[in-house]
């Protein structure tokens, strides 16, 4: 098999999801929105509107991880939940010496391939 993954430009994104009906908004996407109970369709996912979640956020809570299963070559990781300016809230790995809870920080999308199996795409906050 050959590995395009290279030549592959397109920045990986995470999405967060927006109810055509009232404009809620939501990470991950809900069955049905909470406010207006609009359902979603799961094969179509009708009804909503799909946008990248990145940027701007700020760190509600953060944890450093010691004992990291067999594979990796670090001593540690750091992960956080941030709140983005929207509200809505997501996990990832940060990327920074000394998190502090409150600071601002910036969200992006890594597609991870540390473990074992297929790549997933992750937070990173740096
Ligand atoms: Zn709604």
């Amino acid at each position: 098999m050959i590995d395009f993954s290279m030549y592959d430009v397109k920045a990986p994104k995470i999405s967060g999801f927006r109810c055509e009906k009232c404009g809620s908004e939501y990470y991950p996407a809900p069955m049905i929105c909470g406010k207006c109970n609009s359902r979603r369709d799961p094969v179509t996912g009708k009804g909503w509107v799909k946008f990248d979640l990145e940027g701007p956020c700020t760190l509600l809570t953060w944890t450093r991880v010691w004992n990291l299963p067999e594979g990796y070559t670090k001593k540690f990781l750091l992960f956080g939940i941030v709140q983005f300016e929207n509200g809505l809230r997501a996990s990832g790995r940060i990327e920074l010496d000394e998190p502090k809870t409150g600071m601002k920080l910036t969200a992006s999308v890594e597609e991870s391939n540390e473990r074992p199996g297929k790549p997933v795409k992750i937070f990173v906050f740096s």
